[in-house]
């Protein structure tokens, strides 16, 4: 039974491919289709943290001194990175999820399981939905990602590994003990260097060596882990996707379906983008103190302009003020925009707005919100 309900949910794991290299590969012509180390130079004893796919085949991986990186491939780019423009491609790939469905759960700033079960896209095939994802990343980003979908996280998660970059991969329970019995002992949840030397000892070099191991003599290796490394071998995992615990911000954006130079053509842009986040508002009667408007450029240079209103507010001509003189100030360079973005932050509970002048107002935490 507990096995039946575990098979009916839906999840997607999303892993973006190499990152931040990706990024400054888009940003920087130069970079391209080169051997790019992000992390660190290899003079400074930083280590790499994200590498190309360029450097890939030198042996250069993530968490490797940039020391030995530099050694195995001298001619490779090393450059230092920006964490804030990383951050704020990862808000915009979470954004993305979080229109999807409310149960996400990152892992880091490119990563994150989502439970498409019930999804606000009312898309009833969770690869659809990843397709749809992959879809929207990369017209958002210019990136690609690659995503495993599963019915457990184990799966998932070694599903969007089997096929990077770029990769879709679906493992329908009827694939899932073929899948596992070919996957390498290394790709396990909680085998590390100590633990694959152990399996390494036994013989066992893949999902299909450790089926052959009973219960009580994988508890008797590995403790606690052993229930784990037998139930994983089973294609088994109950652990549920965790939402992040608080949500700080509602937005919505899009990429234009043409770049446009005109703030009158992109009100109507701005008008439709600003109904989807008060609906989700209004609903609850949650008000919103914060609007921030974000304008992406044709070459993918983005700025972000917000406007604290004096009273909590979902008021659809207020705001639209509001974003409309955001927007004449953030276009006056007159640079072709490709993407428009609408956020509330500061959210305020109903009876919380009512009294006016001197009201003390609350926040409201993502608890209350989650009824969107
Ligand atoms: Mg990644």
């Amino acid at each position: 039974m507990k096995q039946e309900q575990q098979k009916l949910r839906k999840i997607i794991h999303i892993d973006m491919d190499a990152f931040f290299a990706s990024i400054e590969q888009r940003d920087q012509p130069r970079l391209r289709n080169k051997p790019l180390v992000v992390g660190g130079s290899p003079w400074s004893r930083g280590v790499v943290a994200t590498c190309s796919y360029e450097a890939r085949p030198y042996g250069i991986h993530s968490a490797m001194s940039s020391y030995e990186a530099y050694r195995r491939c001298p001619e490779a780019i090393f450059i230092k990175g920006n964490m804030e423009k990383y951050k704020e491609v990862s808000r915009e790939i979470m954004n993305i999820f979080h229109d999807c469905t409310d149960l996400v759960e990152p892992l880091s700033l490119d990563e994150a399981y989502l439970d498409v079960t019930e999804n606000h896209w009312n898309i009833p095939s969770a690869t659809l939905a990843a397709k749809e994802i992959r879809r929207m990343i990369y017209q958002t980003t210019g990136l690609t990602a690659s995503a495993g979908v599963s019915y457990n996280k184990f799966l998932a998660k070694a599903a969007s590994d089997y096929n990077k970059p770029d990769g879709l991969t679906v493992i329908t329970p009827d694939r899932a003990e073929a899948f596992v019995k070919a996957l390498p002992i290394g790709d396990f949840r909680g085998v590390g260097k100590v633990t694959k030397r152990k399996f390494d000892s036994l013989g066992i070099q893949t999902g299909e060596g450790l089926q052959q191991l009973s219960e009580e003599r994988l508890v008797e290796l590995f403790h606690k882990q052993g229930h784990v490394f037998y139930r994983q071998a089973r294609g088994l995992d109950e652990r549920p996707v965790n939402p992040e615990r608080e949500r700080k911000s509602l937005g919505k954006e899009t990429t234009l379906s043409q770049d446009l130079l005109l703030v009158q053509d992109m009100l109507p842009v701005i008008e439709e983008l600003l109904d989807q986040v008060l609906a989700r508002l209004r609903k609850d009667g949650i008000r919103t103190k914060c609007i921030v408007l974000k304008i992406k450029f044709a070459d993918f240079q983005q700025i972000t302009r917000r406007s604290t209103l004096e009273h909590p507010s979902n008021d659809h001509a207020e705001l639209l003020e509001a974003l409309r003189s955001l927007l004449e100030e953030g276009t006056s360079g007159g640079d072709p925009v490709r993407l428009l973005g609408v956020t509330a932050s500061e959210f305020y509970g109903p009876g919380e707005v009512t009294g006016g002048r001197g009201k003390v107002y609350k926040t409201v935490n993502y608890e209350q919100l989650r009824l969107f």
